[in-house]
């Protein structure tokens, strides 16, 4: 049975990016505008030997920021019913945000594990960023890179802890 995750987060973290790698296909719509993707799509991937069902999570464009936040909480509250784990994601370049920190607030009250990623983290740019982001409580995050493709086995290892 392959394992359903919820990849979730405020816009623009990158997760579209990290769920075409997983997906090995270009089937989100990923772009430089943050939130350009729509509404939640879903499908089949793999990480290492774990086949999963991927689940990423979008706002809608043509609305003003403040709704988009209400539409990003609404699709990440749909997912991570559906899902066994959700994939949290922060930018490791910007630390966390006070927009994460609601979003952490969100999956905090959720019942399924959460593994949370420090992304756009290639070379050391990261490293603040993942060490800012062990304060969200999620235990220790994974320090990845969705466009780059660093990270994987970290990331295989805290879903396989996080089960
Ligand atoms: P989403 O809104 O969370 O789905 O984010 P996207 O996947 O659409 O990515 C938003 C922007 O971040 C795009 O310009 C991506 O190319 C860029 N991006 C995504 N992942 C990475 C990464 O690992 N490193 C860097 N440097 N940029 C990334
Ligand atoms: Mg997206």
């Amino acid at each position: 049975m392959p394992l359903k995750i919820a990849i979730v987060g405020r816009p623009n973290v990158g997760k579209s990016t990290l769920f075409n790698r997983l997906a090995g296909k270009q089937l989100a719509l990923v772009d430089d505008q943050p939130g350009v993707t729509r509404d939640r799509k879903e499908a089949p991937g793999r990480l290492a030997d774990l086949p999963l069902i991927l689940i990423d999570t979008a706002g809608f464009e043509d609305v003003t920021d403040d709704s988009l936040e209400a539409r990003m909480r609404q699709q990440t509250e749909i997912a991570i019913r559906e899902a066994e784990l959700a994939l949290f994601l922060i930018d490791a370049r910007d630390g966390v945000t006070p927009m994460d920190e609601r979003f952490a607030d969100l999956l905090r009250r959720a019942d399924l594990p959460i593994v949370l990623a420090a992304n756009k983290a290639e070379g050391r740019q990261g490293d603040i960023g993942i060490a800012e982001a062990w304060g969200l409580g999620f235990g220790e995050p994974v320090g990845l890179s969705g466009a780059h493709g660093e990270g994987m086995g970290e990331l295989y290892g805290a879903i396989r802890t996080a089960l």
